[in-house]
């Protein structure tokens, strides 16, 4: 074939599909757009996912009639002048690409006004073709319709997930920004219900709430550090509230919101020690730097930034993040901690004395190398921190546990047993965590999950996202033992649930069921259940702190033996400690001693 030109269509395309992944993609570059012409307000329709409409309607600053057709095309912008402007952007737009890739591939129209006109014009164009300008009576700012997206190129549609993650990039979306601009006013709604509202008040804790619920948004920890020009701001969750993947660490750079490796991982390092393996915080850090400073123009959707100095602003955040930490929870000084190492603050030389216990070759501690002074071969290894639910291949913490001679409790959280072969250390959550699981998969493995209708009916209410998802899953719940049904807008009332949480509070376990749809991308996914199982039984277990009785304690150690995997609870940390007769001779100098 010989070389052509393409034509701009096609060229417009293949430039849109690097911007325009999914609806979201288009949301985003929308919302850019709104909010570098200034708009306090910007209201956000989207049907079916986005796919059939998204709409963003803005009060800003709009674009002059005669200069419409300018702003659908390819490399118009009024943003950027020279290339030298490239290393000091501070609109979140510059590249001129975003309307006129998203017009190449949907039905769009954008209508608009300044303040300067007394009327506004409209224009639609179709498949990259522009129709004719028409003028229109509207208020000053902005709105663009975005009509049945990927309508002309079908492939991307296939490449679309289900509805509802779509729906939920969207509303993540949206709700992330509104968190990042606090003073503007969001409204997000999906033609029939409003999904999300903000008043523009500057309270970025009520937004929080949006994102996370209430409970979760009080206890996140309000970060504020400011160093040479540079300036971190926003919220990280303590180390008792993380998730089971890095999802909801959210970071804006500059008003942007970017996926910054290098970012992530200085906030994992503040956290470094004081997070089990698999576990992640939560944040919304907003970092503001001399836009100099960071490179924006490196990343299609600009999702990704380069830093002109990164171990500096690396450095920065870590050590924000973790003087946030301790500040808000000092950390007592428990050594040797169950994970290998003492719990130290940075700067602070701890030796490890006695024994030690060291059960979990955390990777991160390897790899930072902190040093254990005697490591002994681990009892129990924990299991990949990945899999909430232990690989059966993972060979040692599946083997039974001898019968163990009840001694008493310890601390109202830890078993006191005697086995053949030593001291066994029993940690009661955990351990019955495990025994709940086991019967509950056992139960379901029969397709028998008995289920006890409750007295009174427990109504839980969600944020919108969390709504929309729970009604997904319904079925999913029904299969578990849970009887839910919908009882009004974002309510749900819980009329049964697993016979085996009887005495349990309903609710807690309807929203640990929530949270763990909210970490899965595609919930129906392998093993779902099983995860779900081991969430609803973690939440449902005794606590640590709480008394039990003897008969309570002996029944917990007595069907903890008859588990199949009695060593680990089912997110994989070990349900017990176990002091050999031997290790305990060595350790008191009876043995090898000089
Ligand atoms: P960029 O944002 O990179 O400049 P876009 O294709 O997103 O490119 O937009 C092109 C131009 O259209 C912008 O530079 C701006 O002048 C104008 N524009 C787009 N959306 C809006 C809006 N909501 N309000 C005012 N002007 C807008
Ligand atoms: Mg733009």
């Amino acid at each position: 074939m010989p070389i052509r030109l393409l034509s701009s269509e096609v060229a417009s395309q293949i430039a849109a599909g690097e911007v325009i992944e999914r609806p979201a993609s288009v949301v985003k570059e929308l919302l850019e757009n709104s909010l570098d012409a200034g708009a306090r307000s910007i209201t956000i329709t989207i049907q079916d996912a986005g796919k059939k409409l998204i709409e963003v309607a803005d009060d800003g600053a709009g674009i002059p009639s005669a200069e419409l057709e300018l702003a659908v095309s390819r490399h118009a912008t009024s943003k950027l002048v020279r290339a030298d402007d490239l290393f000091s952007i501070s609109t979140l737009g510059f590249r001129g690409e975003a309307l006129a890739s998203i017009g190449s591939i949907s039905r769009m129209t954008v209508t608009s006004r300044v303040k300067e006109e007394n009327e506004g014009a409209r224009l639609r164009v179709e498949g990259g073709k522009p129709g004719k300008l028409t003028k229109v009576g509207t208020t000053i700012g902005t709105t663009v319709r975005v009509e049945d997206l990927f309508y002309n190129v079908p492939a991307r549609l296939k490449f679309l997930k289900a509805d509802v993650t779509e729906r939920r990039a969207i509303d993540s979306l949206v709700t992330r920004y509104a968190l990042a601009y606090p003073d503007k006013r969001f409204k997000l709604s999906d033609g029939k219900n409003i999904i999300l509202q903000t008043t523009g008040d500057g309270d970025p804790r009520a937004i929080l709430a949006t994102l996370y619920g209430v409970d979760v948004a009080k206890q996140m920890l309000e970060i504020l550090f400011e160093e040479q020009g540079s300036r971190l701001t926003g919220f990280i969750s303590p180390t008792s509230l993380t998730r089971s993947n890095r999802k909801e660490i959210t970071f804006f750079i500059n008003g942007r919101w970017v996926h910054d490796v290098s970012l992530s991982s200085a906030l994992l390092q503040a956290y470094h020690t004081l997070l089990m393996v698999g576990r992640y915080p939560l944040t919304a850090l907003f970092l503001e730097i001399h836009p100099e400073e960071v490179d924006v123009n490196v990343h299609p959707a600009k999702a990704e930034v380069r830093f002109r100095n990164q171990d500096k602003v690396f450095s920065f955040v870590q050590r924000s993040a973790r003087k946030t930490l301790l500040a808000y929870s000092p950390i007592s000084n428990i050594a040797p901690s169950l994970w290998g190492t003492a719990r130290t603050v940075p700067g602070e030389t701890t030796r490890q004395v006695g024994i030690d216990w060291s059960i979990a070759h955390d990777e991160q501690l390897l790899e930072t190398g902190d040093s254990q002074s005697s490591v002994s071969t681990p009892q129990f290894s924990t299991p990949n921190p990945q899999s909430q639910i232990a690989p059966p291949s993972t060979a040692s913490q599946f083997s039974s546990i001898p019968l163990l001679r009840l001694i008493g409790q310890i601390g109202a959280t830890y078993l006191v047993a005697e086995g053949p072969d030593g001291l066994y250390l029993v940690d009661q959550h955990a351990a019955h965590e495990r025994v709940l699981f086991e019967k509950l998969m056992a139960q379901h493995g029969m397709k028998n999950i008995p289920a006890q209708t409750l007295l009174t009916p427990a109504v839980v209410t969600f944020p919108p996202q969390s709504a929309s998802l729970l009604l997904s899953q319904l079925p999913l719940l029904q299969y578990l033992g849970f009887d839910v049904e919908e009882f009004g807008q974002n309510t749900f009332q819980v009329r049964a649930i697993p016979a085996l949480f009887m005495g349990s509070d309903p609710s807690t376990a309807l929203r640990a069921l929530v949270e763990d749809f909210e970490e899965d991308e595609t919930p129906l996914q392998n093993e779902i259940e099983a995860k779900l199982a081991a969430r609803v039984c973690k939440r449902m277990a005794v606590k640590a702190g709480q008394a039990l009785s003897n008969e309570e304690q002996r029944t917990l150690l007595h069907d903890l033996e008859a588990c199949d995997s009695p060593r680990t609870c089912p997110h994989g940390r070990p349900t017990m400690i176990h002091l050999s007769v031997d290790m305990l001779e060595r350790q008191f100098g009876r043995r090898g001693a000089r």
